[in-house]
């Protein structure tokens, strides 16, 4: 018979692994891009499944029950497993997935229902589910390097699949106490049911942690990219401009601003989405054109902007000409028969005590004698006594 604690600890335990499931179902229901969420739900709806069969319908020798909870729990691992690696994109290798789980409940179901053996099933279930999850831990292995909240989950998880291994000895003791194939539901059983929905959720926790911190992730991605051309929106360019500025003694940071040449037309005689089409396009020739710490931004229309961080004026006034060159050279896929695309380019480098707007304004007003010089060509402030394009 459970006494009142025993009773309680076994009701909590299944209680923990449904509450979880409840949390992951409901935010896979708001979040139906996240396939993990709606695994990792039914792996801990089947923990409770088990765990809770186990305390209500105790095995009784051959009875099935060990049948139906080995099934579930072993369901639940792979579940867990293909939850965790769905989440990096990545998928268990067949084997793991199907081959060994099958394996593995024939087992379990032999020493159930034809020659009983409690032994024999908790070693059966532990290894296995053990073996089940490490098959997880070479793909997931990548998260080490990652956020804080991505180690934590590795960690965890790695702890998790490890502990059913010493788990096995540990459940082997009572069992060789009672040669009866039952376990009774000693204080001990319920400390190993209780420290098995601890790390349930705390594998839970960190794996919610987790999908919020890329929830959250996504969301500043979204809001930070430009969606015609990925490059940075203006509000994500004076956020990472405000890093830049002041520049680091002896360094020179310098902007190239760029409006497309006649764009108009090209809307007017192709459409908008041709337009569109042009502006992704431009903004690939724009990203593979500069380095990886430059900053590319698209300020709105057809005009871009690019930061361009340890870089003094003739370094910047030759990429704007190199910019220039290979997008008049540049074939546009959505406009077949047209001469290629051009842009005008203005080139400014910041000067002492200056912020980023005035630095834009500047740069903005050679753009404009750009135009006004005939398009299609880059200039700078030629007053301020600075080297010509070499
Ligand atoms: P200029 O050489 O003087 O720059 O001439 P332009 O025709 O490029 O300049 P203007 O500023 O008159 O026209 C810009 C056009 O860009 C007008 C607007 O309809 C179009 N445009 C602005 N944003 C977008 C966009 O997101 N997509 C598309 N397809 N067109 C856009
Ligand atoms: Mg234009
Ligand atoms: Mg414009």
């Amino acid at each position: 018979m459970l006494h009142d604690a025993g009773l309680f600890l076994a009701l909590v335990n299944p209680a923990i692994a449904l509450l979880l499931a409840l949390c992951f179902l409901f935010a896979w229901h708001h979040e139906r891009t996240r396939p993990h969420l709606l695994q990792v739900g039914a792996c801990y709806l089947l923990a409770a499944a088990a765990i809770g069969l186990q305390v209500l319908w105790p095995p009784r020798a051959g009875g099935g029950t060990a049948t139906v909870t080995g099934a579930l729990y072993l369901g639940s691992a792979v579940l867990l497993l293909r939850g965790m690696l769905a989440r990096i994109g990545a998928r268990p290798d067949r084997c793991v997935a199907m081959a060994l789980p099958l394996a593995l409940f024939g087992m379990v179901s032999w020493f159930d229902l034809v020659h009983p053996s409690l032994v024999a099933r908790i070693y059966i279930l532990n290894v296995g589910v053990a073996l089940i999850l490490l098959a997880g831990v070479a793909p997931l292995a990548r998260l080490r390097t990652g956020r804080t909240v991505d180690r934590v989950l590795f960690w965890v998880y790695l702890v998790f699949a490890l502990q059913f291994l010493p788990r096995t000895l540990l459940a082997l003791a009572p069992a060789a106490v009672h040669d009866a194939a039952v376990l009774p539901p000693t204080a001990y059983w319920l400390w190993l049911q209780a420290t098995l929905a601890l790390l349930l959720l705390a594998l839970g926790l960190a794996l919610l942690a987790a999908t919020a911190q890329d929830v959250i992730d996504d969301l500043r991605h979204e809001r930070d990219t430009d969606a015609l051309t990925q490059l940075h929106t203006r509000r994500s360019l004076e956020t990472l401009a405000a890093r830049l500025i002041p520049p680091r003694p002896g360094e020179s940071l310098s902007v190239l601003l760029c409006d497309l040449d006649f764009f108009k037309f090209i809307n007017d005689n192709y459409g908008h989405s041709a337009g569109d089409a042009v502006l992704t396009q431009v903004g690939r020739v724009i990203a593979a054109g500069i380095r990886r710490r430059d900053i590319a931004a698209r300020l709105g229309g057809e005009e871009f902007v690019v930061l361009l961080p340890d870089t003094p004026h003739d370094a910047a006034l030759q990429l704007a000409e190199r910019l220039r060159q290979t997008l008049e050279q540049t074939s546009m896929d959505v406009l077949p028969g047209m001469g290629n695309v051009t842009a005008s380019f203005g080139v400014a480098t910041l000067r002492p005590g200056e912020d980023l707007e005035a630095l834009l304004m500047r740069a903005d007003n050679v753009l404009y004698a750009a135009k006004n010089n005939g398009r299609n060509c880059v200039e700078w402030e030629r007053e301020a006594g600075l080297p010509a394009l070499v």
